[in-house]
């Protein structure tokens, strides 16, 4: 019988349908640095970002046949080693890019009504200074006619762009190799009523220099991709969203512009230093936060559970 090990979690319904297949399926979490001895009776380990499979461990598990990851990116994996090998590896790319895209504007809206803001000071003085409160966070904007920069045109970014030209935003994507996308906007359950908007994507400097909020959608490539002189030839008061990774935006040049007024606000879902965030970030007025929580709906964990399910059975049944 084909043994799984599902190392940091599944859905439910991901574990059924493994089970369904016949598979037996683990999902007592094995400790790091025990897996060297437990792995090694499994055929499958599946794993979010928390379990690391180095070349180390692979060279101790002769029957793993594949290495499952939960989500996009393979960072906690040594994939090219595993494949060298014979194993297979697999991700879950898509499963979870409508739950970032619509975190990225959960942010958006938030910084737009100063929602982060009336959250944290409503509970205390709600009910003492209303009306002060209320004199503090009344110069919201609308986002209907306001350009969005979006860096990073793939999965995430196109569903974002999908959500933001659906509000009536002017949105101007960058990327490094796609040239423009047909973004769809579909009525729910409305087969009929179909709107195909084709975006092209502009330079990095035009973008830089028209969007009022900017949101990253790229991967991690060692070192920012946005630091001093980027926030330089942004507009004042230009509003960021990172929900992409850490290290995407230099969190020293992040403070310094909203220092000087150049960025007004930032939404974070992603940090340099996660599991510790910087203080100076936390305790900031501008900033609206959240605990890397991008991919976190039970939407896009069921799709995750879902498709890593499928691609295990289809890579055995094959
Ligand atoms: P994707 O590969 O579909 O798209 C990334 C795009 O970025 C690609 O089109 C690529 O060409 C472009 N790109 C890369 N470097 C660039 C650069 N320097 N300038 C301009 N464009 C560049 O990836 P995706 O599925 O859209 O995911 C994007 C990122 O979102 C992931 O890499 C991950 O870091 C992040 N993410 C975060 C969460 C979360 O919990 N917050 C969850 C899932 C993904």
């Amino acid at each position: 019988m084909i043994k799984i090990l599902v190392n940091d979690g599944i859905h439910p319904d991901g574990k059924l349908l493994l089970e369904k297949a016949g598979y037996q399926v683990v999902t007592e979490k094995v400790p790091q640095d025990k897996l060297e001895a437990e792995l090694p009776e499994y055929d499958v380990i599946v794993v979010r970002s928390a379990t690391k499979v180095r070349k180390d461990l692979i060279d101790k598990c002769p029957k793993l046949k594949i290495i499952a990851r939960g989500g996009v990116g393979l960072d906690n994996i040594d994939h090219d080693y595993a494949r060298s090998k014979g194993i297979a590896v697999i991700n879950t790319p898509a499963a979870s890019s409508q739950a970032v895209a619509e975190l990225t504007f959960a942010h958006i809206f938030s910084l737009a009504r100063s929602l982060h803001l009336a959250n944290r000071e409503m509970p205390g003085k709600g009910d003492t200074a209303f009306k002060t409160l209320k004199k503090s966070y009344s110069k919201g904007f609308q986002l209907r006619g306001k350009t969005l920069g979006i860096i990073g045109f793939g999965r995430i970014g196109q569903e974002t762009a999908r959500i933001g030209l659906a509000l009536g935003m002017n949105v101007l994507p960058v990327d490094l190799m796609i040239n423009d996308a047909n973004i769809d906007i579909q009525l729910y359950d409305v087969d009929k009523v179909q709107l195909t908007v084709k975006l092209p994507t502009v330079s990095m400097d035009e973008m830089l220099a028209n969007a009022d909020i900017i949101s990253l959608h790229v991967p991690f490539t060692g070192k920012p991709l946005l630091s001093d002189d980027s926030f330089a030839k942004m507009k004042d008061g230009a509003i960021l969203i990172n929900c992409a990774r850490g290290g995407t935006v230099d969190e020293d040049a992040l403070l310094k512009a909203m220092e000087s007024g150049k960025v007004a606000a930032a939404g974070l879902d992603v940090f340099e230093s996660e599991p510790t965030p910087r203080k100076e970030l936390l305790q900031h007025p501008a900033i609206s936060l959240s605990p890397h929580i991008g991919a976190s709906t039970g939407e896009a964990q069921r799709n995750i559970g879902l498709e890593l399910a499928d691609k295990i059975i289809g890579h055995f049944g094959s």
